[in-house]
């Protein structure tokens, strides 16, 4: 079992709160395109034969693709590789770019799933974010997709945002309710260091919300899902019955996937890789056949982190029996008894031989894998 991810590293205008990597340069797109494919033929054994159950153009601004020219790179994937009879086909979109006549034409794709970037159904904090879309544009997008046919459709929000209070936060929710998607990704803001919104900070041109706050958000979130039939299967991550984010899961599930595209990561369970971040030094080094990637072994301590790390945001858990078979036996007692104190302050729990984060322990996540995870001294 495997997963692609295609990195599209184009925007039109970078927002406030992203640190993702990205380019305005849409003149390099045909030139991104011509490397994409070459990158897909070169690294064609990357997947070791492993059936393909998941595809997933992220970014950066796929939807900035026309639909014929996603369609040219799935074919590509099939060509090259042993593909499900059922992908999931995932492309994240910005609301502005799915007008009905786009979506027509994604609809004549093989994408089957959407992951629209809404961020919020507030005009204000749209155009303090930098957006480049509006709350009706969002509204719209969502019920062309729906008209088009689509029926798994993801949208993201941020909550946390400067001045955001908790009727705000409600208002964003009982808008996605209304939209009646299958699926909910909610972050919290994060101030990144080289982002507008970092820089505003340390400036004092905005202000972080408190943390009591953010805690109350939360809980609102967590329990507005619960009402609206959203099951909380992953820290930032919610899906009605049946429509979890197959190819964000098998990330915590320790699949192999092949990453393809500026800054586009990839992993094979005992090397991880990663391209350049940049989009013109890409293209140039895939067209003259040089590295554009570095790689690194993983040592036993990197794969149980990585393993405890991922495990611990999922609503499964760490698997404990895996670990007992599978991982060294000392780092495996040294989890267990990093854990207990967090068992016994109740943000930690053991169930049916998992070891999963509890409601109030989601709180204290960053503390709780720092405390599990092995260092090599
Ligand atoms: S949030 Fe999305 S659209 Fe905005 S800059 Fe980042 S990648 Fe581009």
């Amino acid at each position: 079992m495997a997963g692609i991810y295609i990195h599209v590293p184009f925007c039109k205008r970078k927002c406030g709160y992203c640190n993702f990597y990205s380019t305005t340069r849409l003149e390099l797109k045909a030139n991104y395109l011509q490397a994409l494919q070459k990158e897909l033929q070169q690294r064609r054994d990357y997947l070791n034969g492993e059936q393909v159950q998941t595809i997933y153009f992220g970014g950066g601004t796929p939807s900035l693709m026309e639909p014929a020219e996603i369609q040219s790179v799935i074919d590509t994937i099939k060509q090259l590789h042993s593909v499900a009879d059922n992908p999931e086909i995932t492309i994240e979109a910005n609301p502005d770019d799915l007008t009905l006549a786009y979506i027509g034409q994604l609809a004549q794709t093989s994408v089957n799933r959407l992951s629209i970037g809404i961020q919020s159904f507030d005009d204000e904090m749209l155009k303090l974010m930098n957006r480049r879309h509006t709350a009706q544009q969002a509204i719209d997008a969502v019920r062309n997709c729906q008209q088009a046919g689509y029926s798994n459709i993801s949208v993201d929000l941020i909550y946390g945002l400067p001045q955001m209070t908790a009727d705000d936060w409600r208002r964003q929710l009982d808008n996605v309710a209304r939209l009646n998607v299958q699926h909910l990704s909610a972050y919290h803001l994060s101030y990144e260091e080289g982002t507008a919104f970092g820089l505003k900070l340390k400036q004092h041109k905005l202000e972080e919300v408190s943390e009591d706050d953010s805690l109350e958000q939360f809980e609102i979130l967590t329990d507005w899902a619960k009402t609206a039939g959203f099951e909380h299967y992953e820290i930032s991550n919610f899906a009605k019955s049946s429509f979890r984010s197959r190819h964000n899961s098998s990330y915590w599930n320790r699949t192999i996937y092949l990453g393809v595209g500026p800054a586009a990561h990839s992993y094979n369970r005992t090397t991880r890789s990663w391209n350049t971040a940049n989009t013109a030094e890409y293209i140039k080094g895939i067209e003259s056949g040089s590295c554009v990637s570095e790689e690194e072994q993983l040592s036993p301590t990197d794969i149980f982190n990585d393993y405890v790390i991922t495990a611990l945001r999922t609503s499964s858990g760490i698997d404990m029996e895996y670990l007992e078979h599978e991982q060294p036996r000392q780092m495996v007692e040294y989890l267990r008894r990093q854990a207990e104190s967090f068992v016994c302050d109740g943000r930690l729990e053991y169930a049916t031989n998992h070891l999963k984060l509890t409601h109030s322990g989601i709180f204290i996540s960053d503390e709780i894998m720092e405390a599990l995870i092995v260092s090599d001294n």
